[in-house]
């Protein structure tokens, strides 16, 4: 009776999870400026309180949901042109996986396997659908930028719910916010529209690392601070230090309640400035553009991160793809439970990670707690001593018209003042091209970094480690 009874409970959470996202009204596909109707909140205050009731169950239960709801991404992927022939090549019995053993039978992909595929070979719906939202990856971890469909209710309720929940926990309250406006995104290359909190969020907000004006925006910016309750301010952690220079200098201190951050994880000096001067919570979580965020700090356990569980299903693998064991280091390996629309099985965005143990966390959360392994620094060094980061140059190439031409890139610096950047690429780059390239190198450095552009047809590396940014070697003292 006792396993009936647990059964029924599994597909009812199994349904529940899928079904509120269906009951969404059409016109949050259409347009962004809706208004937050009734039914929208309080489909979200449901997808809340579920996902907090599934945090509270013991693992071993919610396994059980992610199964269920595996064979049914299965399902779906064996329709797409290019999972059923991955499926078939690699001799993947897909209808017969019913446990996680037999996940381990299908071999995880990274960008490597999707860069070239075309979108139609991976896609469910009509690529124009409303309810598709693309998201670019600009692969400043991988070198290979890429482009993803995602179910537009993914960030609109599952992911919202999750970000939601991790505030309440640190004191934001929900039922006095959801009518306004709480968000500000600062400096983030991704627009406030293509994000969970877009329905909460004020205009972007930028302020150019070298603008002139610094002064006149960092004023502005005080401004929406003052007006703003329970402000949300979600950036990057580059962002973190230049932001408490730029008020420190026009003398201002202003409260910023609660940071999210995300790209990278946060320095302990750069949280412990931020917090002291802006006397803030903060918190990061961790995604990638094609999965959506994957996991978010732990209220307790500094730089740890629980899986979202009730979207995805994490495993850290090593370079035989097995599963490693606590305190291990292991590829990041994400397979998307409520991605229906391009289904996404075991894919490796490039970064480490390591399981560390549940009981170290009180919060009441059971999922998976990890920690991300530090990223390369991705650093340039100048002969005058100065460094600077090179992500901006990274950045560069998940945008027209270098995203249909690059299939990858690799950024060495070989010598003081000096880059060397290769280029993968599927059809030559124009001068045009190459040019704009050399000039936005010259913009963002000042004048003081050069750059060979290498075009080529192969660079040579099908191994996940593929580092995109080779720093300089610094010669021992
Ligand atoms: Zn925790």
């Amino acid at each position: 009776m006792g396993r009936v009874f647990e059964y029924l409970q599994v597909v009812l959470f199994k349904k529940t999870l899928s079904r509120y996202a269906k009951l969404l009204p059409k016109d949050f596909f259409t347009t962004t400026t809706t208004k937050k109707t009734e039914l929208y909140k309080n489909l979200l205050r449901a997808e809340i309180e579920t996902i907090k009731q599934l945090q509270k169950e013991e693992f071993e239960f919610v396994k059980k949901i992610q199964l269920l709801r595996l064979r049914e991404v299965l399902v779906l992927a064996a329709q797409t042109r290019w999972w059923n022939n991955y499926f078939l090549q690699k001799k993947v019995a897909w209808k017969r996986i019913a446990t996680f053993d037999d996940l381990q039978t299908i071999p995880p992909i990274t960008r490597n396997n999707i860069v070239d595929v075309e979108k139609k070979d991976l896609l469910l719906l009509e690529a124009n659908d409303p309810s598709l939202l693309w998201r670019s990856s600009s692969g400043s971890t991988t070198g290979t930028p890429v482009v993803w469909g995602l179910n537009k209710t993914i960030l609109i309720l599952n992911v919202l719910a999750s970000l939601l929940i991790q505030l309440e926990k640190r004191g934001f309250l929900l039922s006095a916010n959801l009518n306004h406006k709480f968000c500000l995104h600062y400096n983030m290359f991704m627009t406030a529209d293509k994000h969970a909190f877009k329905w909460f969020a004020q205009p972007d907000f930028h302020i150019p690392n070298h603008s002139s004006d610094r002064r006149k925006k960092t004023i502005e910016l005080s401004l929406i601070i003052a007006q703003t309750q329970n402000l949300v301010l979600f950036t990057s952690p580059n962002e973190l230090i230049s932001l408490v220079d730029s008020f420190r200098d026009i003398g201002d201190r202003p409260h910023i309640p609660f940071i999210i951050t995300v790209g990278s994880p946060l320095p302990p000096h750069v949280r412990d400035t931020t917090t002291q001067y802006f006397h803030s919570q903060i918190f990061s979580f961790y995604g990638a553009q094609e999965t959506g965020p994957c996991a978010i700090e732990c209220v307790n356990v500094k730089d740890a991160y629980h899986a979202l569980s009730d979207r995805i299903i994490l495993e850290l693998l090593d370079e035989h793809n097995r599963p490693v064991k606590e305190g291990e280091a292991g590829l990041i390996t994400v397979t998307c439970l409520d991605n229906t629309v391009m289904p996404l099985i075991r894919y490796q965005p490039g970064d480490w990670g390591v399981f560390v143990s549940n009981s170290l966390c009180t919060c009441g959360n059971h999922f998976p707690l990890f920690k991300v392994l530090e990223r390369t620094t991705d650093v340039v060094t100048f002969s005058t001593g100065e460094r600077l980061s090179i992500v901006p140059i990274l950045r560069f190439f998940n945008r027209p018209p270098y995203i249909s031409f690059v299939r990858r890139f690799q950024i060495e610096q070989d010598r003081h003042d000096h880059i060397i950047v290769r280029l993968e690429v599927k059809k030559l780059l124009s001068e045009t091209a190459i040019t704009r390239l050399h000039e936005r190198v010259g913009r963002i450095f000042k004048g003081k970094l050069q750059a060979d552009v290498v075009q080529t047809t192969n660079l040579t590396q099908e191994n996940p480690k593929f580092r995109v940014f080779i720093p300089l070697k610094t010669p021992r003292p």
